[in-house]
């Protein structure tokens, strides 16, 4: 009957059956018993004198504990109604009937105490079952926290991993939006792509066709690169030539010169002052610009015959009539220039009394066509200087200007104190140049410096001072 019933009813029994062996019965079984205990000690006596109950104290007790079950209820029920229905009908002489009586109540008794006891074995073994179930329920129990403590640190790295899939879930939305995002920039990289992918292909096309005219433009280029390298050549040997010519040119310039003669005197007749042009005394042949005549009336010393014209016939290297022009004089000079740059020494100075045009000869006017000798030779040495120099030749330049007065020397490019001028002497040197001793050589490259120069030298002169004539010797 136990072994069928289900597990919650015998999970209440076992805890009606641990209170039993606490020594707690529950409130009715304890009523019960007290009413038990109640009842007529003769009775029982007499009954433990029939059949002796082994273990009375058991039989109370299984009878009291057996009462919430509903089975045994049942079983215990008509016995005893049979007992009192038996002890109230016979009469109190009849012994042998209440013995009989008795004698069969003892026997349910012993039925019931039987069957208590097969109920207490079945329950005992339930409780042995229940126990054991409840060893296993504990374990489970066990397992079960173990596993629950497990689950909270799952739980715990789930929170985490929680958190970390809502970050997550953030930074994916994120880079969805990037992804958005970029999807759209890929389109329009894409479309840019398509037209750079067009235009490559023009590029392309149009590569080819260069590397093509390029190709043809490498092989001129090669030509071209041959040719101007035979040119080279050429330009390099007809640059010697070119210098062998130069130096047969200074050589043969130089001859002439000397031919000429290594002195040359040139006579120039100013125009008059007064503005007639008419010179009575001085003849110019037309044809001969080489020489002069001086016409002169001499008195007769007597005084008897008439006075007569007389003649002095002169002949320069060259002859300038009043109307000659400054580029005119300067034709004849610049070939004396050309010497100096050559390399030659040269020297050119002008002689005369005050007012005959020594100045103006050398120095002139202001514009162009009144240039002078001294800034037409500055202009032709740096000008030709320059296209020597394009052939190679390097020129460097010095000039030095001195005022000779009353036989002294006099330095036009002195710069310092006027009264602590020092005293110079010409000398020679033992490669037979001349120098002047303490004299102040300044370096020029162009025109400008020169003309400087020039005007500080006017500014230095001693006529400047006295309105005294003298003799310059401009050295370039
Ligand atoms: P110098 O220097 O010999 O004392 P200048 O050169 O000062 O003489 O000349 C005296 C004057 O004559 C100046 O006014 C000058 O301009 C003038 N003169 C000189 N030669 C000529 C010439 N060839 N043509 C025109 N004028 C001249
Ligand atoms: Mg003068």
């Amino acid at each position: 009957m136990f072994t069928n019933t289900p597990r919650l009813p015998v999970m209440s029994g076992k805890r009606a059956l641990t209170s039993s062996s606490d020594g707690e019965l529950p409130q009715p079984a304890q009523k019960k018993m007290r009413k038990q205990e109640q009842e007529p000690p003769q009775k029982l006596k007499l009954a433990t004198s029939v059949v002796p109950p082994r273990h009375p104290v058991v039989l109370k007790a299984t009878v009291k504990q057996i009462r919430p079950t509903g089975a045994a209820t049942v079983a215990g029920a008509p016995s005893r109604a049979t007992i009192s229905t038996g002890a109230s009908r016979r009469p109190g002489w009849d012994l042998k009937g209440k013995i009989s009586d008795l004698e069969t109540k003892v026997q349910n008794y012993q039925t019931r105490i039987k069957s208590v006891n097969q109920e207490n074995e079945c329950l005992k073994a339930s409780v042995s079952k229940a126990q054991k179930r409840t060893a296993e329920i504990e374990e489970e129990n066990n397992r079960l926290k173990k596993r629950l403590g497990q689950c909270e640190e799952e739980l715990v790295t789930l929170v985490t991993i929680k958190g970390d899939l809502e970050k997550t879930t953030e930074e994916r939305d994120g880079l969805k939006k990037d992804f958005k995002k970029l999807t759209e920039e890929h389109k329009v990289l894409e479309g840019l792509r398509d037209h750079l992918e067009s235009e490559l292909r023009n590029v392309q096309t149009q590569l080819s066709i260069q590397t093509s005219g390029l190709s043809r433009c490498q092989d001129s280029l090669k030509e071209s690169q041959e040719m101007v390298q035979n040119l080279e050549e050429t330009v390099a040997h007809q640059r010697e030539d070119l210098h062998l010519g130069e130096m047969e040119r200074r050589k043969l310039h130089n001859t002439i010169q000397e031919l000429k003669g290594n002195i040359r005197v040139f006579c120039r007749v100013r125009p008059l002052l007064s503005g007639n042009s008419d010179i009575l005394h001085i003849q110019l042949p037309a044809n001969d610009n080489k020489a002069l005549t001086l016409a002169k009336m001499e008195e007769s010393h007597t005084g008897r015959t008439v006075d007569t014209q007389k003649s002095y016939n002169f002949s320069f290297d060259r002859v300038f009539g009043p109307r000659s022009s400054q580029s005119e004089v300067f034709e004849e000079i610049s070939q004396l220039v050309q010497s100096a740059l050559d390399g030659y020494n040269v020297c050119c100075f002008a002689y005369g009394p005050t007012g005959s045009g020594k100045t103006f000869t050398m120095e002139g006017g202001e514009e162009g066509d009144k240039w002078g000798v001294i800034p037409r030779a500055v202009r032709q040495i740096f000008k030709t200087a320059k296209g020597l120099g394009e052939q190679g030749w390097q020129y460097s330049f010095t000039a030095s200007f001195v005022e000779i007065y009353n036989e002294t020397l006099r330095d036009l490019l002195y710069r310092g104190n006027p009264k602590k001028r020092p005293e110079h002497e010409i000398r020679k040197n033992p490669n037979n140049e001349i120098t002047v001793t303490n004299l102040t050589y300044q370096k020029v490259t162009n025109e400008d410096e020169v003309h400087n120069l020039i005007m500080l030298a006017n500014q230095n002169r001693s006529t400047a001072q006295t309105g005294i004539p003298t003799l310059r010797v401009p050295i370039l």
